[in-house]
């Protein structure tokens, strides 16, 4: 399997930063060595997900010269890390994402997984970490507008020599009237999984705890551990 996956989106608010939390708590309780990394540098907001305080050193530190990575890597449970980042506009402002590239090397050796949660839309610090990842993880919910923007995201991990392992679409519905295969091969990438729609997964963040543990009965709990099986390759 792949080592470092991006998880990208073209639309904001479709659900990579639970994604990324939810995929990497599922490998970790399988018994992988994980780091979820906040590369969404100008709008993070992973670390209240697993309930870390964001006023402790961040990747912005690392970033702007000021720390290193381990004193910006927090233990969250016996296999999984998280590397948050700054959430003011000044920590923002004086960051450059060029030393994302030498903080990824330094995760690759460390861990089985590393992935990072990378922010929408088509800026520099978006696409750059798409060309860092062996794999982009697309993510996106089957409303047309979100799909749209799906096929800019997969051009611009191409143009940053990048590769797309494939689709992740989340808040499905069993009573869909839209084929999320169909939506799949339009994008010509494959369909990684589905997420159901479920109302824990916003219950979870404010009980600042992956879905996974929070409710792992539940039916999106239930496809990220589906999912990160896959990935592993475990049945
Ligand atoms: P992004 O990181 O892409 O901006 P988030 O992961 O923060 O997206 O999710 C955006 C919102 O959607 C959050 O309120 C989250 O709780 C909710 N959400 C994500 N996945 C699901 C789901 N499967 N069912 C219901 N709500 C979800
Ligand atoms: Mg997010």
């Amino acid at each position: 399997h792949e080592t470092v996956y991006a998880i990208a989106s073209g639309k904001g608010g479709v659900g990579k930063t639970t994604t990324t939390v939810n995929l990497g708590t599922a490998l970790a309780e399988a018994g992988e060595r994980v780091a979820v990394v906040d590369a969404d540098l100008g709008m993070a907001n992973l670390a209240g997900f697993v309930s870390l305080s964001p006023d402790s050193t961040t990747l912005h530190d690392v970033l702007s010269g000021g720390a290193s990575i381990d004193d910006a890597t927090y233990r969250i449970t016996e296999n999984i890390v998280a590397v948050p980042s700054g959430t003011s506009l000044d920590e923002y402002a004086d960051t450059s994402p060029e030393g994302l590239s030498d903080v990824v090397a330094e995760l690759r050796d460390q861990f089985d997984y590393v992935f990072l949660d990378v922010g929408a839309g088509v800026s520099h610090e978006t696409v750059l970490p798409l060309g860092l990842a062996d794999a982009v993880i697309l993510v996106s919910t089957p409303e047309p507008a979100a799909i749209h923007d799906s096929k800019k995201t997969l051009e611009l991990t191409e143009r940053a020599g990048g590769a797309v392992a494939g689709l992740v679409l989340t808040r499905t519905r069993p009573d869909s009237d839209v084929s999320y295969d169909e939506i799949a091969a339009r994008l010509e990438t494959p369909l990684l999984g589905t997420i159901p729609e479920d109302p824990g997964a916003r219950e979870s963040v404010y009980a600042g705890t992956p879905l996974v543990v929070y409710r792992p009965d539940g039916p999106a709990a239930t496809a990220y551990k589906r999912l990160a099986a896959d990935l592993a390759g475990i049945e």
